[in-house]
């Protein structure tokens, strides 16, 4: 079986020497009192939890899956599933970032989110359970009426009740414009919902006593396509006023899917009929109140990666140390036995290798853009949260679709450390493979993050923040040029960051005479992108570990961040060259293929 190690010190890293998170934390009144001793804190204990309470819990969830009682329509989890989030409610962990006005504890993003990454890295099915709600919680405290507020909001704060995110249905994923769920205006001001929804994450379950869904569906009048959307909140039971549960509304699971990985999640098809719900944010515009839930689920997708990278590394990473064949190239090296430990290998130390710089770079990405969700929440000077606002709207798709990509590189790879035993269920490494491969595919699919990117983020506002990013790179080759130590590490970036500039107006151009060049390059170009980003991480990260050596620090830490570094600039940065090189081939390549594809 698995096991996980919750990465504590180089989450510090991140936080304290690369970020300097409580630094910042001091200009935000809300976090002021935040220091480096109440984040570790709470990461150790946040980590206890995760890798002893939910970890031992990933194989049974992936073996046993969810069951659905087809009379009550109740679905039963995993052994212990429910145990573990009663214990998670208790200690007070789904409130650890809410906000004190609904009975939060007001703690920063950042905090939160290492607790995330340690709880998907012990099993991501379970971790989408609260995970759901957080967003709908977001969407709610932007959107949400006063009474919506103080009837949901605290116990969704608590834990007491979850939420869901109801979107897709049988015809439509990707385009929720054709979507047909209807949602008809009642005297009483709530409205009657009729519809099917399918692919619900944790639309049923038997964790808590209500479930707080957000739905979308179309008022009678509502115009077609997307702008005729509206948000509801649909609960499974409804509330009374003083806050006690009402009756059982018309909500409920018809069926559960049977699916490649996440076996612990229930995926539930969920049936809409007449039930009653109250309007979210103004009507027809309720895929801008939806979009709060989805960027934060985009960046919590990212997170789902990143555990999965961790955990599989940390095993490949101790099998690799214990299992013996072949003697190394070089000549012997475990003379004591009959052959070396498979990490003498080249290949193998490639692949262990690429998962750690992808953790690790996906590690300081991430805990950045949640230090820019604290700066935008509460930093007290208007422009540091506007700026804050665009930069993680822009990094969010890379977040998105670059980490759940490598997570999927990753994932493989340190499968494939394992050989044969890695494809069989006992060692754990192709359920971590499994379940990772969803994460490309939903909260809009990696090829519509790069759209995204692309489309919107970048040329929609020629590039401007994306130059804002450009700056950063500028400052730190204007900060390090000179030095030859990081000249490894500042020159690729340097040129990448200089070729980025060109090549976004390449496409630019040619999609003024042809859309389709936008559609033909934005994958590519988000992986360029995402190195770029990761490149200037660990370029900033080598940074700090060159400084820490020179001053005489011997924890071997920071050499090992070093050979990371160099790893990841030597060996998978390069891509961004065939990368831009393909996306250069442009659209006719790819629609010029009828007959290939008759
Ligand atoms: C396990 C699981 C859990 C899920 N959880 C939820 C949930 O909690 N709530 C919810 O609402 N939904 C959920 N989903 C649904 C998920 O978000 C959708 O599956 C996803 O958005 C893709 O939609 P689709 O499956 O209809 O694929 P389609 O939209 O049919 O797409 C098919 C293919 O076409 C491509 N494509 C489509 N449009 C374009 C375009 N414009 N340009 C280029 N390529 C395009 C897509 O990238 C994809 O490769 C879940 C799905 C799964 C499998």
């Amino acid at each position: 079986m698995p096991t996980y190690t919750p990465p504590l010190r180089d989450m510090q890293f991140v936080m304290h020497e690369l970020l300097h998170v409580a630094d910042e934390f001091k200009a935000m009144p809300r976090h002021a009192d935040t220091d480096v001793d109440t984040i570790n804190a709470v990461l150790e204990e946040g980590g206890r939890f995760a890798s002893e309470v939910i970890a031992p819990l990933n194989t049974v969830g992936d073996t046993q899956g969810c069951t659905l009682d087809r009379t009550t329509h109740e679905v039963k989890t995993p052994d212990g599933f429910r145990q573990a989030y009663e214990q998670y409610v208790e200690g007070g962990w789904p409130a650890l970032a809410a906000d004190p006005e609904f009975g939060g504890q007001g703690l920063p993003i950042v905090i939160n989110q290492a607790l995330y990454e340690m709880l998907n890295a012990a099993n991501q099915a379970w971790t989408m359970y609260p995970g759901l709600t957080h967003g709908a919680y977001e969407c709610l405290r932007a959107h949400g009426t006063e009474q919506q507020k103080r009837q949901f909001l605290p116990k969704l704060t608590t834990g007491e009740w979850t939420g869901t995110m109801c979107l897709t249905e049988p015809h439509c994923g990707t385009d929720l414009g054709l979507l047909r769920t209807k949602a008809e205006p009642q005297a009483d001001g709530t409205y009657k919902i009729t519809g099917n929804k399918i692919f619900i994450s944790a639309g049923e379950h038997d964790f808590v006593p209500n479930i707080v869904h957000l739905v979308l569906a179309r008022l009678p009048d509502a115009p077609p396509g997307s702008k005729g959307i509206s948000l509801f909140l649909v609960p499974k039971y409804r509330v009374n006023d003083d806050g006690s549960l009402g009756a059982r509304n018309g909500i409920h699971c018809g069926g559960l899917e049977h699916k490649m990985g996440i076996h612990g999640n229930a995926t539930c098809q969920m049936v809409l009929d007449g039930a009653v719900g109250t309007l979210v944010g103004a009507p027809n515009k309720g895929l801008q109140a939806m979009f709060v839930m989805m960027n934060a689920a985009r960046l919590g997708v990212g997170m789902q990666s990143l555990g999965l990278t961790d955990v599989a590394y940390q095993n490949a990473l101790a099998y690799a140390k214990d299992r013996i064949q072949a003697r190394s190239l070089s000549g012997a090296k475990a003379k004591d036995k009959p052959a070396d430990p498979i990490l003498v290998h080249p290949d193998v130390r490639k692949m262990l290798l690429t998962a750690k710089a992808y953790a690790e770079g996906g590690r300081a990405l991430t805990m950045y853009c949640a230090l820019l969700l604290d700066r935008e929440h509460h930093h007290p000077d208007e422009k540091v949260r506007k700026d804050s606002a665009e930069l993680v709207a822009l990094l969010t798709p890379i977040v998105k679709a670059f980490l759940t990509d490598n997570g999927h590189i990753a994932t493989h790879a340190c499968l494939q450390v394992f050989g044969g035993h890695g494809y069989i269920k006992e060692w754990g490494m192709e359920q971590f493979a499994r379940d990772a491969r969803i994460n490309m595919i939903y909260e809009g699919t990696n090829t519509i993050q790069s759209l995204d990117l692309l489309g919107r983020k970048v040329l929609a506002n020629n590039g401007a923040t994306l130059k804002k990013f450009g700056r950063m790179i500028a400052q730190l080759v204007e900060e390090e040029g000179v030095n030859e130590k990081m000249a490894e590490f500042i020159n690729p970036l340097a040129y990448l960051g200089d070729q980025m500039t060109k090549f976004t107006t390449e496409i630019g151009f040619k999609a003024f005479q042809n859309a389709d060049e936008v559609g033909a390059a934005a994958v590519d170009y988000l992986r360029v992108a995402g190195h770029l980003v990761f490149g200037y991480f660990w370029a900033r990260m080598a940074q700090v570990a060159l400084r820490e050596i020179a001053a005489g620090n011997t924890d071997p830490f920071y050499k090992a961040k070093l050979q990371t570094a160099r790893f990841y600039f030597a060996r998978l940065f390069p891509e961004t060259a065939s990368l831009m090189r393909t996306a250069r081939t442009g659209v006719k390549v790819l629609m010029d293929t009828d007959e290939a594809l008759a």
